[in-house]
């Protein structure tokens, strides 16, 4: 059964780990990421964007496969099927289709659209028993042809926002969305202190953790971060797999065209990723 990703968070906040949200694309995905939660006793977050929903066809495509798959693989750890940067109408179909978690992005409105919208889909969300995550102040990259400036959101927004029941706040840290430049100046600790301080102790979420150094993912997991969204890796892990079985001409030995085959180096790729990620965020054996 899919839960809320409200109390694995909670409890992540208060045993100072994060758990990790890992976005998925495909079967292959998720399968990948489910056994190695299990693997690993970690509560775990499937992340869905906006485009991968449509991509595997629709929201409700999405819902049933995660719920049946967590059945038939017999997953006994915490499993929350979260909406990715959600819009307004995202989010509302996602409630619907039966996902257990949801973010709103309204970090691209004016604030206090975002506060009227966040509030809409909070009490939506809640009479549904869905957990909620909000955004402020956009975070840098580009996800889904969204693109941000590396913001850092400001202390007093996140107040707002956090004060509205949400039950986990996404916050620009100076965190970007896919590979990181090499200029890039690295998180914001300061502003990080500040948020976390002024958002009354409510789980921070990390946006773009794909090549943040470990030591910035700790000290990030130290003020107050309990998600970590992890989403680029896994596909350049997956990718870097499926390039070496091809390249090595093993697609044209003996039925090594056969899906099962070609795909097996990308997932048990993505399998390590995510085995790494859950032991840097320290959510081994918290499920
Ligand atoms: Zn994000």
């Amino acid at each position: 059964m899919l839960v809320s990703a409200t109390e694995m968070l909670n409890k992540a906040r208060d045993g100072h780990y994060a758990v990790g949200q890992f976005n998925i694309n495909n079967l292959e995905w998720t399968k990948a990421i489910l056994l190695t939660a299990q693997e690993l006793n970690s509560p775990v977050i499937l992340g869905v964007s906006e485009g991968a929903g449509k991509y595997m066809t629709g929201f409700k495509t999405v819902a049933a496969m995660v719920d049946s798959m967590v059945n038939d693989l017999g997953i006994t750890v915490p499993v929350a099927l979260h909406l990715d940067h959600g819009s307004y109408e995202g989010a509302k179909a996602c409630i619907e289709a039966g996902f257990s978690s949801i973010m709103f992005d309204g970090s691209h409105y004016p604030i206090d659209e975002n506060i009227a919208k966040t509030t809409e889909l909070v009490e939506l969300a809640h009479s549904k028993g869905l957990s909620i995550e909000a955004e402020v102040g956009a975070i840098g990259g580009e996800e889904d042809g969204v693109i941000g400036n590396g913001e850092v959101a400001d202390p007093d927004e996140c107040k707002r926002i956090a004060s509205l029941g949400i039950d986990f706040l996404a916050a620009g840290i100076g965190n970007i969305h896919g590979k990181y430049p090499a200029n890039w100046k690295g998180l914001d600790f300061e502003a990080l202190d500040s948020i976390h301080n002024a958002t009354d102790g409510i789980p921070l979420v990390l946006h773009g953790g794909t090549g943040i150094p470990a030591d910035m993912i700790k000290k990030a997991i130290s003020l107050g971060v309990s998600k970590i969204n992890v989403n680029t890796e896994c596909q350049l892990s997956f990718a870097a797999a499926t390039r070496g079985y091809i390249e090595a001409g093993k697609d044209l030995e003996g039925k090594g065209f056969d899906p099962r085959k070609l795909l097996a180096p990308g997932v048990e790729a993505i399998k390590a990723t995510v085995r790494e990620k859950m032991e840097l965020f320290g959510s081994v054996n918290k499920a």
